[in-house]
């Protein structure tokens, strides 16, 4: 293996080579790269497909993946194994969704609802995090196409207001993607930096960033100081987009042509049209004041800019709501905000510029691509850390990743490399048997996804936990990582108080070098790694699942029929069968199976208590 040399004080590793920022989107996915020569960000345009690639991924009968523009076309004819809006999964359980199920035109598995939600196409069970692989394998190899170099290294932007859960499978979806993910950026710092803002490490200063997209909305309000960008607030709404200026025409049609409204519900062709067309009516008027257009050349189809105005002035009056509360939350007056910045392809929307410059009270900055600026953002941040910027002062970061032992000796990262010290992070965890008293907390330093091949600082017994069932106690686990390299571990049980925690200095007795070998090693192993971790979690999930029925069927064997209990039993044993198999579609079937055959039971269970209740108590 070639000698690499590795810059310590960012964690990368130095070869020659492009360092390529993503924006990972709902509806499109760009990749961008500096320049070599004029130092420029560029976004990829690969073979003259256009920049953008629909984040889309159909699955073929045969089980291949297309990715972007050829997708989409399948999204109609065969919705089934055409995944759209991944993103809205990524790092969330089925519970997390709330109410918007139905959005999704595949299917989402709703078992374990605690557990992170899956996709099935057709035999096989998909987390978000591979599918947003292949999204992001499509723009590698674009990138790898157009650059004519291989592409191994990414920066990889998402929304300000994601959670740990969801930026952590943004990093697992970039490594199995073969991309080693340098940083994790939130999108309107990139949009800023695109912009130019908070590349002087003396500029301090408040900024908006208005970013509306296909089907989502978010204001952020970043603070800006020594290079480093901080978010005030952030608002929004994760439903709300572009699709709806689209749908606001398309109901306009159908109510002021009886041609359309009669046809429109019989005839699936002409719905798609439509679509297209109201997609096509709403860019035309971004530039024009009027569109004419026809459907198969026949049905008459027109609008005027004022008329969508109407159309959509209470949906842009609700992101205007949202800015003024992401003002409120960050105590701010539109006079303190120095920039305003759009982002997103529906801020081409005249009305939609012309709202949020009036709101800010100051015209916002809207010179570069919207589709593009975010890409175009993590670009520089990647060109930042490959070391390329050397005016740019590099803060302080963590070489490695900090976390701790979960079930299944799975190592989950609280403080990733790469973060700046002096940070501090923390997750809650729970038991997983009835009655545990005490919890081992075990310190890893290291990102392969197995704590085995991580190196190990620490470990302590928190105890004194009270006898509570499995999944009642919280256990909080801080790591707090000062400016001189120390971390210290605490946990806390949060009912009792009860305490514990240790120190350790995580970079004493290692060389670079070694720095340098695990950091390759999760490199060559990061596939395996990924694969390695779902079986591991199907297991979990398994066990926790055998678990908690065999106890339920226990207790409440009086309220069952020996069918049921037969059956069960016999689902149980299937699924313990299918454990040691290895194959993580097999045992969620499995799962899945068991779950839906036992799910009934629960409510039965819940009304007959219910109705004890009620029986011994006495109405006055
Ligand atoms: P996301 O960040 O959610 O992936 P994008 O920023 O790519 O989404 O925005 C996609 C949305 O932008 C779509 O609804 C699309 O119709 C809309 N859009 C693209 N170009 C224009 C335009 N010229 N005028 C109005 N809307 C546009
Ligand atoms: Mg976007």
């Amino acid at each position: 293996m070639a000698k690499v040399a590795i810059n310590l004080s960012t964690g990368a590793l130095q070869q020659e080579e492009v360092i390529v920022g993503i924006d990972l989107g709902t509806t499109n996915s760009l990749v961008a790269y500096i320049h070599p020569e004029d130092r420029t960000p560029i976004a990829i345009n690969d073979q003259g497909q256009g920049t953008i690639v629909p984040s889309v991924v159909h699955f073929t009968q045969t089980g291949e993946t297309i990715v972007g523009t050829a997708a989409k076309d399948y999204l109609t004819t065969d919705p089934a194994n055409t995944i759209y809006s991944v993103k809205r999964l990524l790092g969330k359980s089925y519970n997390d969704l709330g109410g918007h199920q139905d959005y999704f035109g595949y299917k989402v598995i709703d078992d374990n609802s605690e557990g992170l939600v899956k996709v099935r196409v057709q035999d096989k069970f998909y987390s978000p995090i591979e599918l947003s692989a292949e999204i992001l394998k499509e723009l590698r190899e674009r990138a790898e196409h157009a650059l004519k170099t291989p592409v191994n290294r990414a920066v990889i932007t998402v929304p300000a207001y994601f959670n740990d859960s969801q930026r952590q499978a943004t990093r697992d979806a970039g490594k199995l993607a073969g991309l080693e993910v340098l940083r994790i950026v939130n999108e309107p710092t990139a949009a800023a930096l695109a912009y130019g803002i908070g590349l002087d490490p003396e500029e301090e200063k408040t900024v908006a960033v208005y970013d509306l997209g296909g089907g989502t909305f978010d204001i952020s309000i970043l603070s800006i100081h020594q290079g480093i960008f901080e978010v005030l607030s952030t608002n929004g709404d994760t439903y709300l987009g572009g699709d709806d200026f689209d749908r606001a025409i398309i109901n306009h049609w159908i109510q002021n042509n009886e041609l359309i409204a009669d046809t429109v519900n019989q005839d699936k062709h002409l719905s798609q049209e439509l679509r297209l067309k109201a997609e096509e009516a709403k860019k035309t008027l971004s530039s024009q004041q009027v569109y004419a257009g026809t459907i198969d050349g026949k049905i008459d189809c027109h609008l005027e800019r004022h008329t969508f105005e109407t159309l959509i002035a209470p949906i842009v009056a609700r992101t205007i709501e949202s800015c003024r509360m992401a003002m409120a939350d960050a105590k701010l007056q539109p006079e303190q905000i120095a920039a305003v910045i759009m982002v997103g392809g529906s801020t081409r929307v005249p009305m939609v510029y012309e709202a949020v410059s009036t709101f800010f009270g100051k015209q916002a900055n809207n010179s570069l691509n919207p589709d593009e600026v975010v890409a175009l953002g993590a670009a520089i941040q990647a060109d930042i850390l490959a070391g390329n910027r050397k005016d740019i002062l590099l803060l302080d970061v963590t070489p490695l990743t900090l976390g701790i032992e979960t079930m299944g000796g799975l190592m989950d990262s609280i403080i990733p490399r790469n973060s700046k010290v002096p940070t501090k992070a923390g997750r809650q965890y729970t038991t997983s048997i009835d009655g545990q008293v005490n919890m081992k907390i075990s310190v890893y330093q290291g990102e392969r996804d197995l704590v085995k091949e991580n190196r190990k600082l620490a470990e302590f017994d928190l105890k004194g936990i009270p006898a509570m069932p499995a999944g009642f106690p919280k256990v909080d686990v801080n790591f707090i990582l000062n400016a001189d390299g120390i971390l210290k571990v605490e946990a806390i049980e949060l009912r009792s108080g009860t305490r514990q925690e240790v120190e350790v200095k995580p970079q004493y007795g290692l060389t670079d070098a070694q720095v340098e070998q695990m950091l390759l090693d999760s490199i060559t192993h990061a596939r395996e790694d990924v694969s390695t971790r779902m079986v591991i979690e199907a297991r979990t999930t398994a066990e926790q699942m055998i678990y908690q029925v065999e106890r339920f069927v226990e207790k409440n064997r009086e309220h069952l029929t020996p069918d049921e209990i037969a059956l069960t039993t016999a689902n149980v044993q299937r699924l313990k069968e299918v454990l040691g198999t290895g194959d993580k579609d097999t045992i969620l079937k499995a799962v899945d199976i068991l779950e839906e055959q036992t799910s009934p039971f629960a409510e039965r269970i819940m009304q007959i208590s219910i109705k004890q209740a009620m029986a011994g108590k006495k109405i006055e």
